[in-house]
């Protein structure tokens, strides 16, 4: 059993003790919370070949996709986060609403939650929590970290990253606990929000036990994503992004590409290319493989019993990776285009953890925008075309938290950039100023600067003349014209001077 096994029972004790770090580590100035922070850049640098290895063992990513899409972003986001947390902290003035209140001065201070609650997945074990937990740390609160069962190795290897920290002793906590049994701990223990990465099942269920307590969640959930590419896009460019958002770690992301949605002026052109390129790819497990394995024998089950259900309905396999093969005992499962597909296949419907893709064939935009949209999730998508006029509103149409022009997926790694998705995928934001601020309670102070003031205008005592008096404030902020406004001047003036009368 390793340290850092606990049961529910314990939780509440480590909450607890984070809530007390935390109370001194909130004191200190922004300055030197980052301070410790910044000490994790050289540990990361030192053990980057260690931190692709563990990935790679626990949860089989091609270590080129570890690289590329977990440790380079999590260093990409630690700058950012360092540079620019003090900013999205900072009590900001809110300007003047309505003439009436100038006697009131408003600012926005943020404050941090407490103890934050952070639950991962198993597919992206590192970039993922890395960055929430950052901006937590830097945000002046406490964390309590649980990854996927399957990626424990991958949490202990966060764990001694944040040890490199030198954090206050219980101000980070990585815990191992059941995913059933994650979600009461942590609300029953008493974190202060949670942040909840993982699938819209799991993530229903766990807002379901947060309501009685209207604990805040953020929860980053599945998706099915659409790119649609247009008439003038390149399309060599647009098959080999395809390609990548749609196969890497084999398929299994919540922001890969799903549907690929063609106009049908260029649709056989576009799968030709697509499928040239497909058929080149290699599925393997070393650094010359382009798409690697599932992660377990479940999911590839699950997946084959997913690409069944499209064949039986009549879908067509057009173009195979090689190697992979859906029937053998290995983790590796072909690279697949799919066409032909009908609106009620799981290509359509599901969220696929798998290398595929349909390829569809629509008459226009507001064709593509309409199959699009025509999914339970939201997370991101994309537009291809060389018009990024056209492509720019086409992208406001699709309803998801982030769509790329000529580009997929990638913004996750911009950690400038909020992150999130609408419908099933998720509420909340993690990324950015907005994901940040997600770490933080908005508190507004209102200030009285009149000089010598005795009472509000509003105030008792009530009066014949204070109803006719604010009726002529009403008048003179909603008057039709500038005659009505000044005729209510004399109304107004008549109840100006009770602030100052005893
Ligand atoms: P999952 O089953 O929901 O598990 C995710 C995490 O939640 C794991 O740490 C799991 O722990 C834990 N968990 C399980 N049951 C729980 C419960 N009742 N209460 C609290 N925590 C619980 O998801 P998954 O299948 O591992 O992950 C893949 C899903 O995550 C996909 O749907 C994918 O799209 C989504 N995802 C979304 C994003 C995004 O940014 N939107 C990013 C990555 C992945 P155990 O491992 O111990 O069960």
């Amino acid at each position: 059993m390793s340290n850092f096994q606990v049961t529910s029972n314990d939780i509440s004790t480590i909450a607890a003790q984070a809530r007390k770090a935390q109370s001194e580590w909130a004191l200190l100035s922004y300055g030197q919370r980052a301070k410790h922070i910044k000490k994790i850049g050289p540990y990361l640098g030192r053990h980057v070949d260690e931190l692709v290895e563990t990935v790679h063992k626990d949860n089989g990513k091609l270590k080129y996709d570890i690289l590329s899409t977990e440790i380079l972003s999590a260093v990409m986001s630690l700058s950012y986060y360092i540079s620019n947390g003090k900013k999205f902290m900072r009590s900001t003035g809110i300007g003047l609403g309505c003439i009436l209140m100038f006697n009131k001065i408003s600012r926005m201070v943020y404050k941090p939650f407490g103890v934050i609650g952070i639950i991962t997945p198993w597919n992206f074990p590192l970039a993922i929590p890395f960055s929430e937990v950052v901006m937590a740390l830097l945000a002046g609160n406490a964390v309590i970290l649980k990854t996927a069962s399957n990626t424990v190795n991958v949490g202990r290897a966060l764990a001694a990253i944040f040890e490199a920290a030198d954090l206050p002793k219980g101000l980070f906590n990585y815990v191992e606990i059941k995913g059933e049994e994650a979600g009461r701990a942590f609300i029953d223990g008493g974190v202060d929000k949670i942040f909840f990465t993982g699938s819209a099942k799991t993530g229903k269920e766990l807002a379901a036990l947060a309501a009685p307590r209207l604990l805040p969640l953020v929860l980053e959930l599945g998706g099915a994503d659409a790119a649609v590419i247009c008439a003038d896009a390149n399309l060599d460019k647009a098959a080999k992004g395809i390609i990548w958002a749609g196969f890497s770690s084999a398929g299994q992301i919540c922001g890969g590409i799903q549907r690929v949605l063609v106009y049908k002026s260029v649709y056989e052109k576009f799968l030709k290319k697509l499928s040239i390129l497909v058929e080149k790819l290699r599925v393997g497990d070393d650094l010359d493989s382009d798409v690697g394995p599932l992660v377990n024998e479940r999911q590839k089950q699950k997946f084959k019993e997913q690409i069944d259900a499209c064949i039986s309905g009549g879908a067509k396999i057009a173009a195979k990776s090689q190697g992979g093969d859906l029937n053998d005992q290995t983790l590796f499962a072909p690279a697949l285009v799919l066409t032909d597909v009908k609106n009620s296949m799981p290509v359509m419907t599901e969220e696929i953890f798998g290398p595929v893709v349909a390829v569809i064939p629509v008459d226009d935009a507001a064709c593509a925008i309409s199959i699009a949209n025509d999914s339970p999730y939201g997370l991101s998508g994309s537009v291809w075309s060389a018009n990024h006029t056209r492509a720019k509103k086409i992208a406001l149409q699709i309803n998801a938290g982030s769509v790329m022009i000529n580009d997929h997926l990638m913004s996750y790694a911009l950690a400038e950039t909020p992150w999130g998705g609408f419908g099933d995928s998720g509420i909340g934001r993690t990324h950015g100023k907005i994901g940040f601020q997600e770490m933080l309670k908005a508190q507004v102070v209102v200030d009285d600067i009149l000089p010598f003031s005795k009472r509000s205008l509003v105030w008792q005592p009530y009066s014949k003349k204070l109803y006719k008096g604010v009726r002529a404030i009403v008048s003179f902020l909603s008057g039709p014209s500038l005659f009505n406004r000044i005729a209510a001047v004399p109304g107004v003036m008549g109840i100006f001077f009770r602030y100052w009368k005893k």
